[in-house]
């Protein structure tokens, strides 16, 4: 792991291919209605805030998931766009604030979990596709034009899209909102992803000028980690065979060994392997179900990992369940046990690696007290994380904080304060939509606003 580290510390940079700019947590001027649509890879949410004009206030806050319909992976990208929208506004006049006698049109914040090169805080270009998706004609759209066009194909003309973002962003901008010590947002859900504040002067893609524009000097970094991919990362045969199985095969490795897309699937092909040697499963009782792609998911291997019953009967029931495998032995189901516990605890000090190494790149990792002399307690750094893996498996969090006060020795650990934050993103996509049209708002007043600075991501 250590290894690991040094060598994510210096290969991480070639991937950041965003920088939004932001200042720091100020108290809040944020108030309106706001709306955020948040689509990752297994959940589409779109969320109604009514900030109210307290410091860091929400009067009202409505949350709606809404499944993606199967067609919606691989129709042409409209399709995709046109779903999004119609949920959108169907929601807003559910509730009653949309579409009736003299309602405003929707302020959407648009966070959009897919790498992009993005031009502003309203605009950008999709690189690719990740994890399930593969509509035709989607490289190289700008998601806010999309997302503009067909909501005035749903009937909303006048709907504006003020910010787009994506889920690590969304959830540092969420978990600042809370709590101003957060540097970093972490996703770890159907992909994984972080965003960090960085200073200006750091990032060598800003242009020198832009850098000099920014009053706070700060700006978030989207790093896309899910696509690190080097000959350091502790790479098996059945991970070459699942990216081989993938619509992007090549992309996002690190990605297709961490994220909840994936881990069942690893898990699945590990055990096969073990099967296949004879090393699982009675000869002939290999169960049909194992050899098909899918057959375990990630809260699967969660249930295993976390079975601790003296005849391991959680094991049995995802083994019965899942693959059709009844009368397995105890010694089948220890097995399976272990290469649940494994995969999973690979992804968490992967994860912890690639924590410590944003906290490096802060200054936030401890090692700048390592010098002589009596060294001053390590500052306090906030890591928010959100996502479906991280939320439901309690055993992985305990394993990626174990993996940090590992690599960073455990006083600095205990600095960094690695907090669960549910619905970051979504939370974030709307503060920062909120945040954005107050910038507006301020910028037309002004008329010398700085171009593209966000006001606040307001501390609450
Ligand atoms: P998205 O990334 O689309 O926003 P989520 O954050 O909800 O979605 O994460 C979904 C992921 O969470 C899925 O890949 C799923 O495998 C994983 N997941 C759901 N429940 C559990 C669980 N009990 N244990 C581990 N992982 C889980
Ligand atoms: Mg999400």
């Amino acid at each position: 792991m250590k290894a690991f580290f040094f060598f994510f510390c210096q290969r991480l940079h070639p991937y950041t291919p965003l920088t939004l700019p932001l200042s720091p947590p100020s108290p809040s001027h944020e108030t309106g209605r706001y709306f955020a649509i948040d689509i990752g890879g297994t959940n589409f949410r779109v969320i109604y805030v009514d900030l109210a004009p307290t410091r860091g206030g929400v009067a009202r806050l409505e949350l709606r998931d809404a499944p993606i319909p199967d067609h919606a992976y691989t129709c042409p990208v409209d399709g995709l766009f046109d779903m999004m929208a119609t949920t959108l506004l169907a929601f807003g006049k559910e509730l009653g604030v949309l579409g009736g006698e003299g309602a405003a049109p929707p302020t959407v914040g648009f966070c959009f979990s897919f790498p992009c090169d993005q031009t502003a805080l309203d605009g950008g270009k999709l690189l690719k596709l990740t994890k399930r998706f593969n509509n035709p004609g989607a490289v190289g759209v700008d998601p806010v034009a999309a997302l503009r066009a067909a909501l005035a194909r749903a009937g909303e003309p006048a709907a504006r899209v003020v910010a787009l973002l994506n889920d690590s962003v969304g959830t540092l901008a969420g978990g600042r909102y809370a709590d101003p010590s957060v540097e970093l947002g972490v996703i770890l859900g159907t992909g994984t992803n972080a965003a960090y504040v960085e200073s200006a002067a750091a990032v060598t893609k800003l242009a020198p000028r832009a850098a000099a524009r920014l009053r706070t000097g700060k700006v978030v970094v989207n790093t896309e980690w899910g696509n690190f991919a080097d000959v350091s990362l502790p790479t098996l045969p059945a991970d070459l065979a699942l990216d081989a199985a993938t619509p992007h095969a090549g992309e996002q490795l690190m990605e297709k060994q961490m994220s909840g897309m994936y881990m069942g699937e690893i898990a699945r092909r590990l055990l096969l392997e073990l099967a296949d040697q004879g090393a699982l499963f009675a000869a002939g009782a290999v169960p049909k179900a194992l050899r098909e792609p899918g057959a375990l998911t990630t809260a699967d291997v969660a249930a295993c990992d976390g079975d601790r019953s003296v005849t391991l009967g959680g094991v049995a029931r995802v083994l019965a369940k899942k693959l059709g495998a009844t009368g397995t032995s105890y010694l089948d189901r220890r097995v399976v046990r272990r290469v649940c516990h494994l995969v999973a605890l690979r992804s968490a000090r992967l994860l912890a690696t690639a924590i410590a190494s944003l906290l490096r790149q802060i200054g936030r990792d401890g090692s700048e007290e390592a010098g002589g002399g009596q060294p001053p307690p390590p500052r306090p750094a906030g890591v928010a994380v959100d996502g479906g893996v991280f939320e439901h498996y309690a055993l992985y969090r305990a394993y990626v904080a174990a993996g940090l006060a590992d690599l960073l020795g455990r006083p600095a650990a205990a600095a960094v304060a690695v907090k669960r934050v549910r619905d970051a993103s979504s939370r974030g996509a709307a503060f920062l939509a909120a945040a954005a049209d107050h910038a507006e708002l301020g910028a037309a007043r002004a008329e010398s606003a700085r171009v593209g600075e966000v006001p606040a991501l307001a501390a609450a």
